[in-house]
């Protein structure tokens, strides 16, 4: 599996959503020619659908069977997104609908109060640590008028307008002259000198929770790419339904997490959010759990009962096990995977496109970026 240093000079990346897009520019900047395949053009997946939450402080505090690096990986992406944010803006003359935390969580029962302490317990020698403001929740976010038992400031958790920041990307792909944007589903070869990387000394998988569907062979042997390696097998479906209101009088200007549910402010609209389904992969909103997230975002923030609804709408998060992607090299040399984002996948863009870029080009990865290859998924059984 080894090989001489800077030996790819071209590479397939297939999906064009934001692990796509973001690992396409890394690699091309750092003189890779790419050509990206699209099967959906403009790009509606998983990123277009988010909620755009920049959100790693409840990793440092995420249920059992959670990747234990996690928030550790949340968190340093998190520190990139500010200057990534404004290199995509200066590059493409548009907004990456960037904004910098803090977001509120907040608590109304003694089970979402806990999380809130252990959440701050966590990250209590954190320099971004969260700062308690149940007794000035008022002043903070005045749209909250229901009691709280809890409520924290996370001044690490920001959030993105990913539309905007999709769109952005696009537009730098779209320039990029070492960037080949093929508006096509991609297939992988088998020949009798191993894999055909359609031409390119290499491929990248960033296909969302469709990874491990891309077509391996065609005809006569086709298949899919779990055939090449059962890590894809690990890239599952998370349902998400969500609902945009147009924004209100009195409405909120902070991101609010309370429970499951979230209320994320953009300029144009209100985002509430969200259901996780495993193995949801319809993209049709049922009106039922649309008209149940509305209510529940009503009682946390009154104002919002009587806004107009804008649009609704279901996507699908590529999830994991231990709700952690993978990142590296498969078993078959050559053959990467940038997968399996689950609900960071927006947050966790810049940071995964340096980690891509660093393995395929100087074949360097740190311990971080290690603890989340295809090879730790099976030595951990993670
Ligand atoms: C309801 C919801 C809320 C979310 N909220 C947040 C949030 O607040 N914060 C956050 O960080 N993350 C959030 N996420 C998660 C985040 O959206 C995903 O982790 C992230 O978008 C994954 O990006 P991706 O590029 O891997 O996948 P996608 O955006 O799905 O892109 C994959 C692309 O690959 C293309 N493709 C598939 N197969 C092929 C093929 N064979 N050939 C060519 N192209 C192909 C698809 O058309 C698609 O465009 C949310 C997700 C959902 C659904």
């Amino acid at each position: 599996m080894s090989r001489a240093s800077s030996d790819i000079q071209s590479i397939a990346v297939i999906g064009a959503g934001i692990i796509g897009l973001a690992s396409a520019l890394e690699l091309a900047d750092r003189g890779v020619r790419v050509t990206l395949y699209e099967k959906q053009w403009p790009p509606r997946g998983a990123s277009w659908a988010a909620a755009g939450m920049l959100a790693p402080a409840f990793e440092a505090a995420a249920a059992p069977g959670t990747h234990p690096r996690l928030f550790e990986l949340c968190d340093k992406s998190a520190r990139l997104w500010s200057d990534w944010a404004s290199r995509l803006e200066t590059r493409s003359g548009r907004s990456a609908g960037y904004f910098p935390g803090p977001s509120l969580a907040i608590a109304h029962t003694e089970e979402q109060a806990a999380l809130l302490r252990a959440v701050s317990n966590k990250l209590s020698d954190h320099d971004l640590a969260p700062q308690d403001c149940l007794s000035r929740l008022e002043d903070v976010e005045p749209s909250i008028e229901a009691p709280a038992r809890g409520a924290l400031l996370l001044p690490s958790d920001g959030q993105a307008d990913n539309r905007a920041t999709l769109k952005a990307l696009v537009a730098c792909a779209e320039a990029h002259e070492g960037i080949n944007i093929q508006k096509r589903e991609a297939s992988i070869r088998e020949t009798s000198r191993g894999i055909d990387h359609a031409g390119h000394d290499a491929t990248l998988i960033t296909a969302g929770w469709r990874s491990a569907k891309v077509a391996f062979n065609q005809g006569e042997g086709a298949s899919d790419v779990s055939a090449l390696d059962p890590v894809f097998d690990h890239i599952v479906a998370f349902g998400g339904q969500m609902l945009a209101v147009a924004p209100v009088k009195h409405g909120p200007r902070l991101t609010v997490r309370c429970g499951h549910i979230y209320i994320v402010p953009k300029a144009d609209r209100i985002i509430i959010g969200a259901t996780t389904e495993p193995g949801r992969t319809s993209l049709e909103p049922e009106p039922s759990t649309i008209a149940s997230l509305h209510r529940a975002a009503a009682e946390i923030c009154p104002a919002l009962a009587n806004a107009e609804i804008l649009e609704a709408w279901a996507g699908i998060r590529p999830g994991t096990k231990n709700h952690a992607p993978i990142l590296g090299e498969t078993s078959t040399p050559r053959l990467f995977v940038a997968a399996g984002h689950f609900r960071n996948g927006i947050l966790l863009a810049p940071l995964t496109a340096k980690i891509m870029a660093d393995l395929i080009i100087d074949q360097n990865s740190s311990a971080l970026a290690r603890a989340f290859s295809p090879q730790a998924r099976y030595a951990e059984q993670l």
